[in-house]
């Protein structure tokens, strides 16, 4: 996996500000900081992104990042965080190897993180999302 980045910075081919190590993950600062203190959480393992990740370790990087999280935000004075994970390009991926991200907050509006949310309640009928349910109980 030469060509991964994460894997590079693993590797410790690329220099990176580790805050964390145990067997399974690593977590080191983000380099873009889009607030201070953002944190990216990563397996040891190449794994892509969520879909070919295996539970358990989603569960551990998950837990790892809530530990940190708890940590972080008191540390550098936030008054809240976002975690947040992206698969695919589609929804923003862009180092395909998988990642979740510590972003502390300071402000809604003006420190640097935005996420926008449609609300298309008024479009999606009432059977839509009861058919929806029913095969996702399946
Ligand atoms: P995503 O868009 O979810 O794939 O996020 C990839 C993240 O990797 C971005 O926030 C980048 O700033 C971060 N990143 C890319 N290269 C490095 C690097 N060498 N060290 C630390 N973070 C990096
Ligand atoms: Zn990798």
């Amino acid at each position: 996996m030469n060509d991964c980045i994460f894997c590079q910075i693993l590797a410790g081919t690329i220099p990176s500000h580790k805050i964390y190590e145990d067997k399974d993950v690593i977590a080191f600062l983000d380099i873009s900081q889009t607030t201070i203190g953002h944190t990216l959480v990563i397996p040891k393992q190449h794994v892509r992104d969520l879909f070919d990740l295996e539970e358990k370790l989603a569960g551990h990087t998950f837990a790892v990042a809530t530990q940190l999280a708890k940590k972080i935000v008191p540390l550098v004075g936030a008054t809240g965080v976002n975690i947040v994970n992206n698969n695919h390009a589609v929804a923003g991926q862009a180092v395909f190897h998988f990642h979740v991200h510590i972003v502390p907050r300071f402000d809604a509006h003006t420190d640097g993180y935005h996420a926008t949310w449609a609300n298309n309640m008024a479009t999606t009928s009432a059977e839509t999302l009861a058919n929806l349910a029913t095969q996702l109980r399946r």
